[in-house]
């Protein structure tokens, strides 16, 4: 069935009146669904944040374990050392030996200083993560306020959706894909998402400016596609001034 070019401008009009519902309908919803995106990849954020931390301070508790178990190795090697210096035969024997106790004393001197920056490190830590623990416990409340008020307004509006995207799938076929491509690449150029007007009081209804008398009569006839020469709109028809 070849179809005019009234009955194409015909049923771009109905694409265009079910694609503005659908604009409004995602238009109430807002910035609520990025707003929603945005939150789950802060919340993400703090989580990593929050996992390394844990790891940063198992990390800092081994060594001071292994610091603590550096010193008892030390005292024991004092106790032996002591021991032997009861029965040394002279003065450099006695002597080597207390070398080698000083050497060890130092060794806990550095272990003990190694486990107080430790301790230090983890209280720093700590007080670092706790912000981050709280900002991601506020974060998540937001979250769970916004999913909520999200669905609340999807499904306020989820049946309207589905019948109207259904209409848009059946309307969309009526019309030639060339016409329809035009259509949507028009629809994507444009602030208020009208690819489809008319002409209203000798203007075009998408940009207002003004449309020559002999263009609104071409527009008029519906012989050919015409689209506005200041916004590349699809002009469909010319709404009569009322006097
Ligand atoms: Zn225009």
């Amino acid at each position: 069935m070849e179809s005019t070019v009234a009955s194409k401008l015909e049923a771009l009009m109905r694409l265009q009146s079910i694609d503005s519902q659908l604009d409004e309908i995602r238009r109430v919803r807002g910035d609520l669904p990025e707003e929603v995106r945005d939150l789950e990849d802060e919340i993400e954020g703090y989580e990593v944040r929050v996992r390394k931390f844990d790891d940063e301070v198992a990390g800092l508790n081994e060594s001071i374990a292994q610091r603590k178990q550096a010193i008892k190795d030390a005292e024991g090697l004092i106790r032996k050392y002591e021991e032997q210096q009861q029965n040394v035969r002279n003065n450099r024997e006695y002597d080597a030996i207390t070398k080698e106790i000083e050497l060890q004393k130092l060794e806990i001197q550095i272990s003990e200083k190694k486990i107080k920056e430790a301790h230090y490190q983890i209280e720093q830590k700590i007080n670092e993560i706790e912000g981050t623990k709280n900002r991601l416990e506020e974060r998540r409340k937001d979250l769970d306020n916004k999913k909520k008020e999200l669905e609340q307004i999807v499904s306020e509006s989820e049946g309207e959706e589905k019948g109207l995207e259904q209409e848009r799938e059946s309307a969309a076929q009526d019309i030639e894909e060339r016409l329809l491509s035009a259509y949507t690449r028009i629809r994507r150029n444009v602030r208020n998402g009208l690819a489809v007007v008319t002409v209203k009081r000798d203007a075009c209804g998408g940009c207002f400016n003004t449309v020559p008398p002999q263009r609104q009569a071409d527009i008029a006839a519906q012989k050919k596609v015409i689209v506005c020469e200041h916004c590349g709109r699809i002009l469909a028809g010319v709404e009569q001034r009322v006097y």
